[in-house]
């Protein structure tokens, strides 16, 4: 069942107005690689503004994100972002990314090299802890780059709209957005996915649960829990593993699309389930099924 709805919708037309459609729009490794970041930093609040802000970002960039981050220099480079703002971050904040986002590529080539620089002796094949561990390494290690210039305007310690941008993701947290981002590297360009880092092994992703990932997982039993956080994370990732081993995540898109597509809505109607591929393995429409018959509806 699972894999008939990934098959319908884990599909690049599907791919809309989904954040993903940005980095996928630079053809170069290195513009996509700092584009997927920092389109997953900036994937929070309503699809709409979402996509403004990124529209806005990447037409500051002047067509090559990688490039604009390599030649950043504190002063100069900042007024491209004047105005920049997205929710609470605004630009102090990504010039400050940039900021770090520059270092990196100057230093290591690429985010995938620092990523790993940062597992220090773990990028030898023999990964130390899991993807959750190694994501908490890398951003220790961006966060303890130069920030001199910014020190005074991020706060010391640095502030908190700032930290959203570069979150801790040990411990409780669900991380969406870093699992976002490492989805869209690490598994293969399939059209949808940008297949462009090796360190890291499609096995090793977690999902990165959001509202309809949240929901779908209790619906298909792969968690009871409403709150999206590392516990919950690791239950629906635990339970796609065992459909597939190998690429647990790849469910991720096409799962999201039933939601965002409205084909599963919040307010589950039992009509809308004659359709769904999901239907034999569903919690959610066999409550509706007890409840009776069209028109049946509940949360
Ligand atoms: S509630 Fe209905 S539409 Fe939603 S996943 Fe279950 S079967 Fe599909």
């Amino acid at each position: 069942m699972v894999e008939a709805g990934f098959a319908r919708y884990h599909s690049p037309e599907w791919i809309g107005e989904d954040p993903l459609r940005w980095p996928r729009m630079f053809a170069a490794r290195d513009d996509r690689e700092v584009a997927a970041f920092l389109a997953s930093i900036l994937a929070y609040g309503n699809v709409k503004q979402i996509n403004r802000s990124l529209g806005d970002l990447f037409a500051r960039m002047d067509r090559s994100p990688a490039e604009f981050v390599r030649g950043f220099e504190p002063g100069r480079s900042e007024r491209a972002l004047t105005g920049f703002k997205h929710r609470f971050n605004d630009s102090v904040d990504l010039v400050a990314t940039c900021h770090l986002l520059g270092q990196m590529i100057r230093g290591w080539g690429s985010i995938e090299a620092f990523w790993c620089a940062a597992q220090e002796d773990a990028c030898d094949g023999a990964h130390a802890g899991d993807i959750a561990d190694r994501a908490g390494r890398f951003i220790d290690a961006a966060l303890s780059l130069d920030l001199e210039p910014y020190a005074k305007r991020v706060g010391s310690p640095v502030r908190l709209p700032f930290l959203y941008l570069w979150p801790r993701v040990a411990g409780s947290s669900a991380a969406k957005r870093m699992n976002l981002f490492l989805r869209w590297v690490v598994r293969p360009d399939d059209g949808i996915d940008l297949g462009l880092w090796t360190v890291e092994h499609p096995r090793d992703l977690q999902f990165p649960v959001d509202t309809h990932i949240g929901r779908l997982g209790r619906y298909l039993g792969a968690t009871r829990r409403k709150s999206a956080d590392a516990r919950t994370r690791r239950e629906i990732t635990a339970f796609f593993k065992r459909i597939d081993p190998d690429d647990p995540v790849r469910f991720d898109f096409s799962l999201c699309r039933l939601g965002i597509l409205k084909r599963c809505p919040a307010r589950a109607r039992i009509e809308l389930c004659e359709p769904c591929e999901l239907k034999p393995a569903c919690l959610r429409h066999r409550e509706l099924s007890r409840r009776g018959g069209a028109g049946a509806a509940v949360r």
